[in-house]
Formats: C-alpha cells, structure tokens, sequence
C-alpha cells in the first residue's frame, strides 16, 4: 500500500526526521490562509499523487504569493496529473500539500527497500539525488550505491558512516546522519514498510539535512497489525478495477490492449499473454483467477474484465489441475448469463473433465467459442479483436 507524500511526512515527524513545516489543503479556499499558517515568504505547493515525477509534469511549484497557492490549488484539485510513472489517464489529485521553502545547496538520493536475496534492508543512496535519479541510474550506475544493513548489529554508527560517504556528507551532517539513519530503520522495521525513498534529502544553504520528499510503501501482508496506517489507504489513487479485483482476491493487472484474459495461475497468465501478443494481439489485462477457481470467482473476474471498455474480447483459458473443467464451464455459463456479456468469448478449456466442460458450453445457449488448443485459441481472439 502506498502512502501520500503529506503522510510520509507524518510519519517522518513522528520519527524525529527533518521535514518542512507544511499543511495539507483539499480545497482552495484554504490555500491562502494555510500559507498565513505556515509563515514565511516563499513556499512550495505540492498537488498529492501516489506517482512520482510530479515536478518534472508541474505538480510541485516554487511560489511567492499566498494567492499563487490558491491558484494552484484551483488548477490541480479535481484534475488528474499524469507524470512518467503513471499511465496516460494519470492519477487524480485532492489534495494539495503547501510547505515552507527550503532553500537548496545539493539534492542527495536516500532510499530503503527489502531486498529477499539477502533477507535485508538495503539503504540505496546517492550523492546525486533529484528529480533526475532515473538517468544518474542509467548512465552512471556507479554513483548510486547499494548496501544491506545488519540488524543485529548494536550500532549502526558505522552503517552510518558508510552511507554518509556516499553521500559525500561533511562532519557536522555525518553527525546529524547517525541518528537519521537509526529513525530510518525504526521506522522501517516497525511500520512494516517495503520501501522507504527520500529524494531529493537535500542539505539546505544552512547545511543542515532536511528531507524535502517522502515516498513511503507499506507491507500489504502487514496490514492487519497497522491499523492507523490501513487508515491512510486512499483508493481513488489505484487502478479502479485492480482495487476491486484485490477485494476479491484475484490478481488483476490492468494493460492497454483489448483482449481480456481470464486464466488460472500465474504462469499459465502470463504465457497465454505472450500467445496473444505473438499472434499480433493485446491483452488488456492479466489476471490470475487461483488454482480453486470456482463459479463466483469467475463470475467476479468476468465482471471485472468487462468494466474496461477497451475490451473487445475475452479469452478464458483454464487449465484443470485441481479445478474441473465442467464447473468452470458451469460457472463461464452462470456468469454470462448474469452480467450479459456483449463481447465474443473464446473458451480454452484443458485438464480434468476438459470435455465434459466443452459439452456443457456447446449445449448451453450463450454464444461461446470452445476451442481445444491454446495457439488455435488466441489467434481466433486475436481475430476477434481486430
Ligand atoms: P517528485 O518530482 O514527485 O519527486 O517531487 P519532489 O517532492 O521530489 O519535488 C521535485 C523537486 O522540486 C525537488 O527535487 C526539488 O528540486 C524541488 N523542491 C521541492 N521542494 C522544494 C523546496 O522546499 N525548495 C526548493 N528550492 N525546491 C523544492
Ligand atoms: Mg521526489
């Protein structure tokens, strides 16, 4: 689960980490007042998306007028702001995040992830932060640093001074580092977090370290022992028929193509997207019904697959391993008739009782194709799509 940069924020404050003073807005009409709230004479308003690259795509502007705030609140709140992370449709953006401004001398790149290889919490850091990291990582991969961390260890003073390094840090914010890292990893270990990035932490005019961004990725596993945070979960930033695929528990990746696939099992997923595409189509989707596959949880998928309007197909392919053929044909058939499917459908149907499956959609009075092999399958899909 993802968070907001004003609620990373949060957390980081919590954690005794150097933030600016800010307030977070959901409608104009407070801009002007929270930019009163906050003081000062410069701030920098920052529209709320899950995403990133919002300042490469004016969603965080440097101001000199509380009215200037009120005018970017009015621009961006109700709109949806598309960066180079977020698919054409971007992600909408409700609130507005106005902070103090802090007056940069360097941006660094700081971020924490699990890495599963070697079971730790690696700290990826950079003396080269900002909204460029992506090309400092492509043409000079040697200035970001990767570094797992021992938890075990007493004292992660060293660990900090390592990574201080990197961060070409002098004395003083070597010394204000030390104990950043150890909040770091509180926060980390103890909110259950699967990423952690602050970039740009930058070191101000004064030289102090201050972090000016907050990305922050939650466990989903762990969820059920973060209660504030499940709290902090903001729907409308998520794909809106992955939100409702992951309340049913099928794994549902929304794509731009046009053939809607149902399958069961990762693999099978996954290789029956290639089939398509290698006969010159485009799934619109993956998803992954599960090994126990029965009548509702393909009625739930159809029901998904069929929100998309790009959707001008739907492929099911099923292997029966543990799941028999004929109850998910009983259930392709229950859910066609329930959702009233307007789009041609082509079933593949292989494994336990496949042939029994088969007869039960031949004999049934929706209008199904049942074709045997998975090549015949998706070029007929392929066909249908175009
Ligand atoms: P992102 O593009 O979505 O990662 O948004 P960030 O929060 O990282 O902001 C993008 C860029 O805006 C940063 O890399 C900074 O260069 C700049 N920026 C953000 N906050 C401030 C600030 O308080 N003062 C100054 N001078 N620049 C800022
Ligand atoms: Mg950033």
């Amino acid at each position: 689960m993802n968070l907001h940069e004003y609620q990373g924020k949060s957390l980081f404050a919590e954690y005794n980490l150097p933030v600016s003073k800010g307030k977070v807005i959901f409608s104009a009409e407070d801009a002007i007042e929270a930019c009163k709230e906050i003081g000062g004479k410069k701030w920098v308003v920052k529209a709320q998306v899950h995403a990133g690259g919002r300042g490469k795509s004016g969603g965080v502007e440097l101001i000199e007028s509380p009215q200037a705030a009120y005018d970017f609140a009015l621009k961006w709140l109700g709109n949806r702001l598309v960066t180079y992370q977020t698919d054409s449709k971007g992600q909408i953006v409700n609130s507005i995040l106005i902070e103090d401004c802090t007056d940069i001398a360097k941006e660094l790149y700081l971020s924490a992830v699990i890495d599963r290889d070697s079971q730790k919490i690696v700290f990826i850091g950079s003396s080269e932060g900002g909204v460029n990291i992506e090309e400092v990582a492509k043409n000079s991969p040697e200035k970001i640093i990767y570094q797992g961390i021992d938890l075990d260890e007493q004292d992660l003073n060293n660990f900090a001074i390592s990574i201080g390094n990197v961060l070409k840090l002098n004395d003083e914010q070597q010394n204000q580092f030390a104990p950043m890292l150890d909040n770091l990893v509180r926060l980390f270990v103890e909110k259950d977090l699967s990423l952690l990035e602050i970039n740009p932490l930058v070191i101000t005019q004064n030289g102090d370290l201050h972090c000016l961004d907050a990305k922050i990725n939650i466990d989903s596993n762990a969820l059920f022992r973060q209660p504030e945070l499940m709290e902090m979960h903001d729907e409308s930033q998520e794909d809106p028929q992955e939100a409702e695929a992951a309340k049913h528990d099928l794994s549902y990746v929304s794509l731009d193509g046009n053939i809607g696939c149902m399958v069961n099992g990762a693999g099978l997923a996954m290789g029956t997207m290639d089939t398509i595409k290698f006969f010159g189509g485009n799934p619109a989707n993956f998803l992954d019904v599960g090994g126990t596959a029965t009548q509702e949880r393909v009625a739930k998928a159809f029901k998904i697959i069929l929100k998309d309007p790009e959707v001008k197909v739907v492929l099911v392919n099923i292997f029966g391993g543990i799941v028999r053929c004929d109850l998910i044909a009983e259930g392709i058939v229950a859910a066609i008739k329930e959702v009233g499917i307007k789009v041609p459908v082509v079933v593949r149907l292989e494994g336990n009782n496949a042939e029994i499956g088969a007869k039960i959609l031949e004999e049934s009075d929706i209008k199904v194709e049942s074709i045997n092999d998975l090549a015949s399958a998706a070029k007929k899909s392929v066909e249908l799509s175009k």
